[in-house]
């Protein structure tokens, strides 16, 4: 993508309202726009950040089994009363028809996938299955805030699962226990496993993974060590403790909530009255497990932990881009010229490789300018290319997490680049 094309420009000044370092870089550098306090746009280059994390998501989701499919946001008010959250639930938003029927605007989707799969599965052969999808959830949050970590509108990936035993339902959660871990992991976060109180949504087992920020709403006592954490309201340990799994220290720390995972046992399936007949042909209630990860809102999560006083330093993983390759002016006419084409040529051999190249090919904006931007942006590796680069054949290289810049040969760099994403 050449940035002279690109909707939009990053903006000079941070938002005065912005309350959390994702709200302000995120905004700043266009990744998103905010639309009222909650809801947001998301802007090319935060849509592609949001695509990557939503696709390693999938891939770990697939990877378990579990099939996607996409459900709708508008939903009867009956299936709500079924489970009693019509009223019950209080950041459930309600529409109201022009033929005064009534709506559920989806904040999850149990109230869906429930009444589906009792109209699609009858027999014991069918079960176990799990199935996900990737959506907009809408919640009348009181307190919308922090950027994309609460909003009003937000993406989640939302999995549920059926059982006709619960030694099969546990087993499953075990397993998507691990998948979560992994693809937090793979979007270069790492995350404390909470085991948790409950809330609305929960009765049995649950567990929360909290990426550990200030911006977080959630107080933990957590391991310094490994993944262990609990919630400081009911915890069983406090700070200074030997941790019960590795024997390191536990401290109270901040966490944001990115995911959890609830066994529901017969919750759902008791509101719906959803059987199945089992191998002597008896009816027998259907087990249930829900899974969520707030697509939206691990963006925000990883721009708080992955960042630096000039701006975002995106993980490889869910950067917009690898490389943003900047070309800067000459007043040397045939210098210019081999800039452009040293330039172009990176710009196409890096891209045939399957590198996503961000290409600040403006002209009339100071060096000085675009390397704000590139930190801004934060793109995990920065190509310059300019008079002084060129009198070495060079390309000066830098890394965004790295604070000196050094020299590559252009004949070595897309080997190089290539190294580096591995
Ligand atoms: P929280 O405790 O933060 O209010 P929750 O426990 O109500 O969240 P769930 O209903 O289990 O969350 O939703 C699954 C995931 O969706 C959460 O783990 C979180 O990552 C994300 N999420 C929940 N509410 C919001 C929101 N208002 N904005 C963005 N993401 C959210
Ligand atoms: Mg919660």
């Amino acid at each position: 993508m050449r940035q002279s094309q690109l909707f939009a420009r990053t903006s000079k000044n941070a938002p005065h309202d912005a309350d959390s370092i994702n709200a302000k870089y995120l905004t700043q550098a266009r990744f998103v726009d905010q639309e009222m306090a909650g809801v947001y746009t998301w802007l090319p280059l935060g849509l592609r950040t949001l695509r990557k994390v939503e696709q390693i998501v999938r891939e770990e989701m697939d990877a378990l089994g579990a099939q996607e499919i996409f459900m709708p946001s508008l939903q009867p008010k009956e299936y709500w009363e079924t489970t009693n959250r019509w009223e019950g639930v209080d950041v459930l938003f309600k529409l109201e028809s022009q033929t005064g029927k009534e709506y559920a605007l989806g904040c999850t989707h149990e109230e869906v996938v429930t009444p589906l799969a009792q109209k699609l599965v009858e027999s014991y052969k069918e079960l176990p299955f799990a199935t996900y999808q990737i959506n907009t959830k809408f919640r009348d949050e009181l307190r919308a805030k922090s950027g994309v970590l609460r909003g009003r509108e937000f993406r989640m990936k939302d999995m549920y699962s059926f059982h006709a035993t619960q030694e099969s339902l546990t087993a499953f959660y075990e397993k998507t226990l691990e998948a979560y871990v992994k693809a937090y992991a793979r979007c270069g976060l790492k995350v404390k496993v909470v085991q948790a109180s409950g809330g609305i949504f929960t009765q049995n087992i649950s567990h929360e993974f909290q990426a550990l920020t200030d911006a977080g709403e959630d107080m933990l006592i957590a391991c310094e060590n490994c993944e262990f954490g609990q919630n400081s309201e009911v915890a069983t340990y406090k700070a200074g403790d030997t941790c019960p799994k590795c024997n390191g220290s536990l401290a109270q720390m901040k966490g944001v909530e990115v995911g959890n995972i609830f066994d529901l046992g017969t919750k759902y399936t008791d509101a719906f009255k959803f059987d199945f007949t089992n191998e002597n042909g008896e009816k027998q209630r259907v087990l249930m497990g829900c899974y969520g990860i707030g697509t939206s809102r691990l963006v925000g999560a990883i721009v708080e932990t992955h960042h630096d006083e000039k701006g975002i330093v995106w993980p490889v993983s869910v950067a917009p881009f690898h490389v943003h390759l900047v070309s800067l002016r000459s007043k040397d006419e045939a210098v210019q010229s081999r800039i452009n084409s040293v330039a172009k040529e990176m710009y196409d051999g890096l891209q045939a490789e399957g590198v996503e190249v961000l290409w600040d090919d403006r002209e009339g904006v100071s060096p000085g300018e675009k390397f704000a931007d590139a930190d801004l942006i934060g793109l995990p590796l920065r190509l310059v290319v300019s008079e002084k680069t060129l009198k070495e054949d060079s390309i000066e290289w830098k890394p965004r997490n790295e604070s000196e810049a050094r020299l590559v040969e252009i004949e070595d760099v897309v080997e190089e680049v290539q190294e580096m994403m591995k």
